[in-house]
């Protein structure tokens, strides 16, 4: 007599661990101890339990209670063990059934008025539980589309501490849980359609889309890069089932998932000011670690407009995601991992004024010094990984007034960039790389060596100066994309020269 069991999940980044929960009452002075590495919040689960029982009309039992919550090497934060700790002491106070939560995994945080209130984490949470084999959730009501993602677990969705013990008596009936809703695949976001002129940027996006390279875009304000970066995911092929829940996964966690439609099937986009802090970029925070943009854009796209004003040091920071594809957070206890493999889009002017696309505009008075250094904020180990620079014309009267629409729709890129993608696919199988962009350094020319001849204008290049050895590489992976684009077996000198034009500008 005296002591219940219940499940419940510790997160860490998208990482879930099963943990127990156990409640145990002795006759002593009342009192309330948590034990089993909790932080602040899950400590205060004391006072929220006991107010929540007590504003439930249950009987909170006066007695001893002692929580334990194991294994105690994982760290506990938040506030989404009240409804476990709860459960487990009325349990254990012979509320309900004493076996009628057996296995069971309880999410949730309490107010005090007894309500079961919204978690971040929960979709990750109940995937953790369903790996370690728990075939019963129990979710805070406005979470449970999300819960119900997850395939052969069966979600109780709960909207106070009363109502989950009345279910457990027998007194009411569990509320039926919606199946959640399906994006339409069909929606593209923003359409190529509307971009007037800008037929190379266009074309850069279609090359970034096949390959996964990460392209940098210069042009005077107005020209159209914002414009073209939103573009880019409605050419990106859907999200796999499974992408689409790893991705909903790391929303779940910033608590950005729509309640009701809680399905990602697009490539996400994201777009932090220049102004954004690390733990905005790259994740961060106290208590709960929560994802930055660059997870929150994981099999999308990350777009930094006016890239040179961002901070140094929170550029720097997306070196980690760019070379592993996920950013580790350290804290004391644990080390959050968010998955972060996105396509990075760098936005930037020409020169610190801005004007400096136009070579006929005179009214450009920077520097060649004052411009180096507005691009140097960008050079080194972030641009490395940029294969795709292009420097943007003004959008021309003739093309505002000419109606040279060029005419294509996302869906139409959208299947040449898929095509491509199989065929790279097939060239790269039984290797750790899907697309051009992926492959390091000289792996490509070893693997799959190109004809001297085709190579000729890229040591040409090299030969003046003009390109570095690793400018080579990227070049050529560029080429590569571009032949997959055309349906080509490899490179040829037109794929070569037209590869060496998309990385003009910088660089
Ligand atoms: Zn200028």
């Amino acid at each position: 007599m005296g002591l219940a069991r219940v499940l419940s999940v510790a997160l860490a980044g998208v990482q879930g661990t099963v943990v127990e929960v156990e409640a145990h009452i002795s006759p002593a002075l009342p009192s309330v101890t948590i034990v089993g590495l909790p932080d602040a919040a899950v400590s205060e689960a004391r006072d929220r339990v006991r107010a929540a029982a007590l504003n439930s009309r249950e009987d909170w039992p006066m007695q001893r209670i002692t929580v334990g919550l194991y294994p105690a090497t994982v760290r506990k934060a938040g506030s989404g063990f009240d409804l476990a700790i709860a459960a487990a002491v009325l349990l254990a106070a012979g509320a309900a059934p004493a076996h009628s939560l057996d296995g069971a995994a309880l999410l949730g945080e309490l107010g005090l008025d007894g309500r079961v209130r919204r978690i971040n984490g929960v979709l990750p949470a109940v995937l953790a539980a369903s790996a370690a084999g728990v075939k019963r959730v129990v979710v805070p009501h406005v979470t449970a589309a999300e819960a119900a993602l997850v395939p052969e677990v069966e979600v109780l969705a709960v909207r106070s501490l009363g109502q989950l013990m009345a279910v457990l008596r027998g007194e009411e009936l569990a509320e039926p849980v919606a199946q959640p809703i399906v994006d339409d695949d069909d929606d593209r976001g923003p359409d190529l359609l509307d971009v007037i002129g800008q037929a190379g940027g266009r074309r850069a996006l279609e090359v970034a889309a096949a390959g996964g390279h990460h392209l940098l875009l210069l042009g005077s304000p107005g020209c159209g890069k914002t414009m073209l970066a939103e573009r880019l995911p409605g050419i990106l092929p859907p999200l796999s089932p499974s992408e689409g829940l790893e991705v909903a996964a790391i929303h779940s966690v910033a608590g950005a998932l729509p309640a009701h439609c809680p399905v990602v099937a697009r490539p996400p986009f994201r777009a932090p000011h220049h102004s954004a802090s690390m733990a905005a970029l790259v994740g961060g925070g106290s208590g709960v670690i929560r994802p930055g943009a660059a997870s929150l854009a994981h099999r999308g796209v990350l777009f930094l407009d006016e890239a040179p004003e961002f901070h140094r040091g929170v550029l720097d920071a997306l070196r980690q995601p760019l070379e592993s594809g996920q950013v580790e957070i350290a804290r004391a206890q644990a080390t959050a991992r968010f998955p972060a493999r996105f396509t990075l889009v760098l936005a930037a002017n020409p020169c610190p004024c801005a004007r400096g696309t136009d070579m006929a505009d005179l009214s450009c008075q920077c520097t060649p010094l004052a411009r180096q250094r507005y691009l140097a904020k960008l050079s080194g180990p972030l641009l490395d990984r940029v294969d795709l620079r292009l420097l943007l014309p003004p959008v021309s009267r003739a093309d505002l007034l000419g109606g040279e629409r060029a005419g294509e729709s996302s869906s139409d890129v959208a299947a040449r960039v898929r095509k491509a993608r199989e065929q790279a696919r097939q060239r790269f199988a039984g290797t750790p790389w899907r697309l051009c962009g992926d492959v390091p350094g000289p792996e490509l020319n070893v693997r799959w060596p190109v004809p001297p001849r085709v190579l000729a204008p890229l040591h040409r290049e090299a030969d003046r100066g003009r390109l570095t050895a690793r400018g080579m590489h990227r070049t050529l992976r560029v080429a590569w994309t571009l032949a997959d684009l055309a349906g080509r077996d490899g490179p040829d000198v037109g794929d070569v020269a037209e590869a060496l034009q998309l990385r003009a500008g910088v660089g």
